[in-house]
């Protein structure tokens, strides 16, 4: 009847899951983990690596104090109290052990990002390897699998259903690899595909609004953890959430990073005129993007910007492209960029008028600095990056039936399940996808781990 048998089974290797079969297989327990590809990768691999942590030892030695309380509030705040409490307190309590776990027991190395502060930080809280990219990330992670022997891992096996017994509890799997159809049996699944950003059917159902921007998320994230609990009666929650972006160059499908702004850059439309206050977020601002000219825009910032970026992995492989178009003046600017020149004049002149802490006529008060000749700027387009809705878990990433009740042996994290980002894109804060992602992960492993050892 069964072709193997495991204590954990965790579908998909992006973050969320290699971070719980680790910390499953760490407490002895054998652990089958199926990636649907041929590659480790996931939308974890295309991240900035960027993991928001509150009470860290990092922040400590930088005299930085603050509680997982007061991060909760600001993700709070950010997604207009529509995340759960509980859980947002769960995940950011869980956020310096994960950290710190990373560090000494991975032996991953993760520093303070202290360049820049994201919207909605009150404190430098952002904690990355050297590269400031996710593809180290999960080069790490993917490193540390290899070192336990207990920790089988499937490549090109996607998990395409669950199985259950007369109570509807969780007993297995079904994972299909090119030999046919395996049925693994498991005391506890933990299901870490992400959302379903690369299903155009279910984007258009849950999020008709972000349907016309451009995916930049893993391919190969569909739904399908989200759609098997489902079929056996898991409740969902907050399915119009996401993040989207604004601030994808298309050309070379990289990622400009938003410091650009935040550091004191401005973004205009292909007539040269600013449409929105920019440092309300790069999620929700991917909409205004959206409705513009052309449906693409232009990041302008200065050499300082510029230099300062360079230490960014993404921003300096950009640099060496022909992304970045530079001018002394933004007469030049315009004309290298091929906007409206009159009107982008007036909107650089008007905008460099702007002081710290005065409103402008976009209500936009972040003004970080005067921009200084050299200027460059950068033609981007709005993305979806990733669903942030999912299965209703509890804080121990259990998945809750429709009824109310924990579904047993059954978890879910990641971008599987419902995230820290409230109902819509205004809710999503820098680094609410990592720390759903691997806080979670980390808890779901955990946590199942525990229950197994316990008997439960
Ligand atoms: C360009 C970009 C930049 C980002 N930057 C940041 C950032 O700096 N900070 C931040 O917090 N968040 C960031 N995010 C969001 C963050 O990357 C995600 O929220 C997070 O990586 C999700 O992790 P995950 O493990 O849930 O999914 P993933 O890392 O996408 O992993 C899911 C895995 O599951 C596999 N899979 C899918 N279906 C199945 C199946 N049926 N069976 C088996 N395997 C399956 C997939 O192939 C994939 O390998 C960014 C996202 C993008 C796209």
């Amino acid at each position: 009847m069964w072709d193997a048998e495991v204590d954990v089974v965790v579908a998909g290797a992006g973050g969320a899951g290699l971070v719980a079969a680790l910390a499953a297989a760490q407490k002895g327990l054998q652990v089958a983990l199926f990636e649907k590809t041929d590659h480790i990768l996931g939308n974890t691999a295309a991240s900035a690596g960027m993991i928001p942590a509150a009470g860290t030892r990092f922040q400590k030695e930088l005299g930085i104090d603050e509680t997982p309380e007061d991060m909760a509030e600001d993700i709070l705040k950010k997604n207009h109290y529509e995340s759960d409490r509980d859980l947002t307190l769960a995940v950011c309590r869980a956020s310096a052990p994960l950290i710190e776990w990373m560090h000494d027991d991975l032996n991953i190395e993760l520093s303070l990002v202290t360049e820049f502060k994201y919207p909605g930080h009150s404190n430098f809280r952002m904690h990355a390897p050297p590269s400031r990219s996710g593809l180290e990330l999960v080069k790490r992670l993917r490193q540390n699998v290899s070192k336990f022997d207990n920790i089988f891992l499937m490549m090109k096996t996607p998990v395409v259903d669950l199985l259950t017994n007369e109570q509807n509890e969780v007993i297995g799997v079904v994972a299909e690899s090119s030999e046919g159809k395996q049925r693994i049996k498991a005391k506890k699944v933990i299901l870490a595909t992400n959302g379903f950003g690369g299903n155009k059917r279910m984007v258009e159902k849950y999020i008709p609004e972000i349907k016309d921007a451009l995916y930049f998320g893993y391919e190969a994230n569909t739904g399908e953890g989200i759609e098997m609990a489902v079929n056996i009666g898991a409740d969902v929650s907050n399915m119009t959430a996401y993040q989207g972006h604004s601030a994808v160059n298309e050309g070379s499908g990289i990622l400009v990073t938003w410091g650009t702004i935040m550091m004191g850059g401005f973004m205009v439309n292909r007539n040269g005129k600013r449409f929105a206050d920019e440092t309300v977020g790069y999620s929700e601002f991917a909409v205004e993007l959206l409705k513009q000219d052309g449906k693409h825009g232009y990041i302008i910032f200065d050499q300082d910007i510029y230099d300062e970026l360079l230490s960014h992995e993404d921003f300096k492989n950009l640099s060496q492209s022909s992304a970045f178009k530079r001018a002394e003046s933004p007469e030049k600017l315009a004309e290298e960029l091929n906007i409206d020149k009159a009107n982008f004049v007036a909107t650089f002149e008007q905008f460099n008028k702007n002081e710290p802490g005065t409103p402008d006529e976009f209500g936009r008060e972040n003004f970080a600095k005067k921009l200084r000749p050299p200027y460059y700027g950068v033609r981007v387009v709005p993305a979806l990056f990733h669903t942030q809705g999912g299965l209703k878990i509890n804080e121990h990433a259990q998945v809750i039936h429709k009824d109310g009740h924990v579904i047993k042996n059954l978890y879910a994290c990641g971008g599987t399940a419902v995230g820290v980002s409230g109902k819509h894109a205004y809710g999503y804060m820098s680094g609410n996808g990592l720390l759903a992602a691997l806080g979670f992960g980390k808890i779901a492993g955990d946590h199942a781990a525990q229950a197994i050892l316990n008997g439960e």
